[in-house]
């Protein structure tokens, strides 16, 4: 999609959900606030909006509220931000000798749409083809909640996984296959419940045709949200 102008008018993107460059746009500084500074930043941010809409912050439901958003998106839902949190790269030797593909499906996916803060909810799929090296099963599991773990678009959270599965495993041959819901399309805006987004990275061996048929049909997209 293009879009014309020079990008003052945010609102010109509108619902739609453009493109970006596979790194997590942050600022130089992003790191100089400790995370309990920053909670207590947020905190007054969440009270603002929440008086601002005309809510009364000493009621007793309400009154926690903004700390415990700050709390939420500094350590969780935003927790992958930080460089800190990422799963350490452990690896092992291939001693089996297993050549072949290997697909951990299915893996849980929750992540928050970067253009309006909504929840993102649906499966990763993943692959590799070992050149030696070999992950821990549930490391594939983390790393894709790790980057999931921030303001995303679906498109780069598919781009980080594999870039991320690369390095880790030293090989190009990585693939990942994510479909999953956008809140921001199913409950609001167009209000779509049943639609819902597929998107996929392949490295290496899997952009052949054979390679990618044989992961395909191993995952047989058919996602239950
Ligand atoms: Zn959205």
């Amino acid at each position: 999609m293009k879009i014309d102008g020079d990008f003052n008018d945010i609102d010109a993107i509108g619902d739609d959900h453009i493109g970006s460059p596979s790194d997590t746009p942050m600022r130089s500084d992003a790191f100089e606030l400790s995370n309990q500074e920053k909670v207590d930043i947020i905190k007054d941010d969440v009270k603002h909006i929440m008086e601002t809409l005309g809510l009364d912050l000493d009621d007793d439901s309400l009154k926690g509220t903004p700390n415990r958003v700050a709390k939420m998106f500094v350590n969780e839902i935003f927790g992958g931000l930080d460089p800190d949190k990422k799963p350490n790269a452990s690896t092992f030797a291939n001693k089996y000798k297993y050549g072949e593909m290997l697909v951990e499906k299915n893996i849980t996916l929750y992540s928050t749409c970067e253009h309006h803060l909504l929840p993102i909810v649906g499966k990763a799929h993943v692959a590799y083809i070992s050149n030696g090296t070999v992950v821990g099963l549930s490391k594939m599991n983390r790393i894709v909640d790790y980057f999931a773990k921030r303001p995303q678009v679906q498109e780069r959270l598919t781009i980080q996984i594999v870039k991320e599965l690369q390095s880790v495993l030293n090989t190009e041959d990585v693939a990942c296959v994510i479909d999953a819901k956008h809140l921001c399309v199913n409950s609001r805006g167009i209000r779509d419940i049943e639609s819902s987004t597929v998107t996929s990275e392949f490295g290496g061996k899997f952009k052949e045709k054979e390679t990618r048929r044989e992961f395909l049909d191993y995952i047989q997209l058919d996602t239950q949200f």
